[in-house]
């Protein structure tokens, strides 16, 4: 087997008493786009840090090619950097901007010209070369930034929530238009944002991050799916989570109960569960549905629907279980229920195999 491309070897940071960063083991194969999500001070950036070589590890090692890169200097890594701010240089055009770590390497003028030239086509901003920052709106701003961090052809490019600036309709855009750069480079990028929906559109793999540890390590489909932890359940996708007790385990699955008596059959079990102890079972509003009876399905639960939206493509339905917890589920436009559940109603909330989960407390 080789050696995976770049590979976070039981790295961890603190400050004082503060664990920023806490065994973390990641391999990320050459090519990959990985996101590290998580909320704020989770680690995400104490993490990129290291690995840019701003920042020394408390203790552990990251390789990149087989070799500990920790020796080399930060300058000397040869790693692109994205910020969430604007680091341009207020006094360069875009031109001199984008030309800045070109001369910095020193190479020619005739490389330049031409790499910066292949840069700005890169972030689609030719146009611009002349152009002062200040006279480039937030997103373009970004985009020379990118142009930047990739003129040299980084191997790795490290970009720190470099979106979170901007509005939503704009950082829509921008995602789009680093999708695009990764798959025409095919740079390896480690990507940073709390937003799941942002880490969703653009990674091929996403990194959860909790208090300095990566909590799950996956695409966003199987993080969805099989979620590994109930943090990890909670951040990616909707979800109401029931209190249960659980009544047995057997072979990877449980048998609850709820709070008002009512018994519930096998559904996957996360995490050491034994009988008798507090658990919560996750529902996703996707991914569970109504009918009229509890009979016939895998698995089904009486409620009462407490308030219904309608949204044109699904219709979005809250109810509450017969102990007042609360769900929603999003019936599709084609679930003819979506034209007629009303208010009060009393119906069954019921699930495929896999479409809940049980976690222990
Ligand atoms: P994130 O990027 O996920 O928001 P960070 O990596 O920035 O999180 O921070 C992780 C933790 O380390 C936080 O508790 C933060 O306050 C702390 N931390 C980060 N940088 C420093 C520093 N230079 N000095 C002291 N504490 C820091
Ligand atoms: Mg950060």
């Amino acid at each position: 087997m080789t050696a995976p491309y770049l590979h976070f070897q039981a790295v961890r940071k603190t400050y004082g008493d503060v664990v920023a960063a806490d065994r973390v083991d990641l391999e990320v194969p050459k090519g990959e786009f990985m996101t590290f999500l998580g909320p704020s001070g989770s680690g995400k950036s104490t993490t990129l840090y290291i690995l840019a070589g701003f920042q020394e590890p408390t203790s552990g090692d990251i390789q990149l090619g087989g070799r500990s890169i920790l020796p080399v200097p930060s300058h000397k890594r040869n790693i692109g950097m994205v910020f969430q701010r604007y680091t341009l240089f207020p006094h360069l055009s875009v031109r001199e901007n984008v030309a800045f770590p070109l001369r910095v390497r020193r190479q020619s003028q005739a490389e330049i010209t031409q790499k910066v030239g292949r840069a700005l086509e890169l972030v689609r901003l030719q146009e611009f070369e002349e152009r002062m920052p200040a006279q480039l709106s937030g997103g373009q701003q970004q985009r020379v930034a990118l142009a930047r961090a990739l003129v040299y052809d980084p191997p790795v490019l490290l970009m720190d929530e470099p979106l979170s600036a901007l509005d939503k309709k704009l950082r829509e855009e921008i995602q789009l238009e680093i999708r695009r750069i990764h798959q025409e480079t095919g740079v390896t990028i480690l990507y940073v944002t709390h937003d799941q929906e942002e880490a969703l559109r653009l990674s091929d793999r996403i990194a959860v991050f909790n208090a300095g540890r990566i909590e799950q390590v996956g695409s966003g489909q199987h993080l969805y799916d099989q979620p590994a932890t109930r943090f990890v359940a909670d951040f990616i996708g909707d979800s109401a989570f029931l209190s249960a007790e659980i009544e047995s385990v057997q072979g990877g699955q449980a048998a609850m109960r709820f709070p008002d008596g009512t018994r519930l059959g096998a559904v996957p079990l996360h995490g050491a569960g034994a009988p008798g102890q507090k658990a919560e079972l996750l529902l996703r509003p996707e991914r569970i549905g109504l009918s009229e009876t509890g009979s016939g399905e895998t698995a089904a639960l009486e409620v009462t629907i407490t308030d219904v939206t309608f949204l044109g493509s699904s219709t979005d339905v809250r109810a509450e279980t017969a102990w007042g917890e609360g769900l929603f589920v999003r019936l599709p436009f084609s679930d003819p229920l979506s034209q007629s559940v009303r208010r009060g109603q009393r119906l069954w909330v019921s699930w495929e195999a896999n479409g809940a989960h049980l976690f222990a407390a």
